[in-house]
């Protein structure tokens, strides 16, 4: 189903829940991860869980003094970095690298943080065009749709309605077999890549004690958007610094297992900035993003910036299985993302601290362990207090 432009949540709600077929679909699809993630999660009882809050509250604490020790490690190795307190400053500086380059062609997997700053607008305002590499993010980016999951951004799909989707707009006849849309769509991405000038990725993780980025890539096509380009613009929300490579192991390790309930991530890799040698990037710029997160660093809503963004709690919230991530009309979905979303933007996302059942499946699925259903409880709760109720006090969802 194709989402039209949604005009509030309670009417996207209602046009999920109408379509039978994509609900079908997408449950489907999300409980076989879940039943694949709680059985890897199985495997590491709760250690995991607590070693990786207290890395995560512990570089909360210091998130001054690690952002600063990111910057000037990366700086060594050539990295040029930007500090952007809001998502506009952001898309400004991705706009200007944009102008300034003869070649506008922009190679991006897909990713939540891109989003967030509406990375492909600034773009097109540079007067440049965005393919999206990934397969997820190349199938949504043909079809106009919206991801389903922060992860897996095609659970609403059939192969055969994805085989439909880029039979209309590859103008061919249909075929439904993996291996030749997985063939197609390879030529393409690659032609884009071969041809673009600009790379702009979602990074994983900036490693303040070396000044890398790790990538978490099972595809590739971020690892490839991150070195083929001449220039190379990798964006990170300030949650994504971490202290240590030891850290790295373990937060990958928990966002993997969130993600897929697979104990080892497929491919994981470190870039320190542009290399020595004729095919290596010329410019190499990080951007580091603020947007809200140092405010809610010092909020009663902390706990939700020790997100790995892993989808798990989506994944296993039974709601969220119903009606996908599309309804959230946003970059964050499902229940955490329902915080983020609603404490950055309250004007925009005031519904969604109401999109739960407080049943606390999310938090018994989060690698973090992560309080949602407090967080979304007292979110509510704030919003009463500040008379923000006034939509829901009918009832909700
Ligand atoms: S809140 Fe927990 S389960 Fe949900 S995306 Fe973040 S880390 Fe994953």
């Amino acid at each position: 189903m194709r989402y039209p432009e949604i005009p509030s949540f309670r009417e996207a709600v209602r046009w999920a829940l109408a379509d039978k077929a994509t609900r079908r679909q997408t449950r489907y699809v999300l409980e076989q991860w879940d039943d694949a993630r709680q059985e890897g999660m199985a495997r590491w009882g709760d250690d995991l869980r607590i070693a990786i809050k207290t890395i995560r509250s512990q570089t909360i604490n210091q998130w001054k003094h690690l952002t600063q020790t990111f910057q000037t490690a990366a700086n060594q190795h050539g990295v040029i970095t930007h500090f952007a307190p809001t998502a506009k400053d952001a898309a400004s500086l991705i706009q200007l690298i944009t102008e300034r380059s003869t070649n506008k062609e922009v190679v991006a997997p897909w990713a939540p943080i891109l989003d967030e700053i509406h990375a492909e607008e600034a773009v097109q305002r540079g007067g440049g065009h965005i393919t999206y590499v990934d397969v997820g993010g190349y199938v949504l980016q043909q079809g106009r749709e919206r991801p389903a999951h922060p992860v897996h951004l095609l659970a609403h799909l059939t192969t055969r309605d994805i085989g439909l989707l880029l039979a209309e707009r590859w103008d061919q006849e249909p075929r439904f077999e993996v291996s030749f849309l997985a063939r197609q769509i390879t030529a393409r991405t690659r032609h884009a890549l071969m041809k673009a000038d600009i790379g702009l990725v979602g990074g994983t993780f900036a490693v303040a004690e070396t000044g890398h980025i790790v990538l978490l890539d099972p595809e590739g096509a971020r690892v490839m958007a991150a070195t083929l380009p001449r220039k190379v613009i990798v964006v990170l929300g300030l949650e994504a610094i971490v202290p240590t490579w030891r850290d790295v192991s373990l937060l990958s390790r928990a966002f993997w297992l969130g993600a897929t309930g697979e104990d080892t991530v497929p491919l994981a890799v470190a870039l320190p900035g542009p290399e020595e040698g004729e095919d290596a990037p010329e410019e190499f710029h990080v951007i580091l993003v603020d947007n809200g997160r140092q405010r809610m660093g010092d909020s009663a809503y902390r706990e939700a910036l020790y997100c790995l963004h892993c989808g798990a709690c989506a994944t296993a919230c039974p709601l969220f299985r119903e009606v996908g991530g599309q309804v959230y009309g946003g970059p964050h979905m499902g229940p955490v993302g329902a915080v983020w979303a609603a404490f950055l933007r309250p004007d925009e996302f005031k519904d969604l601290p109401f999109a739960s059942t407080l049943c606390g499946a999310c938090a018994a699925a989060c690698p973090v362990g992560i309080d949602i259903p407090g967080l979304l409880a007292r979110l509510r709760k704030d919003w009463k207090e500040k008379g923000r109720m006034w939509y829901w006090g009918r009832g909700g969802i």
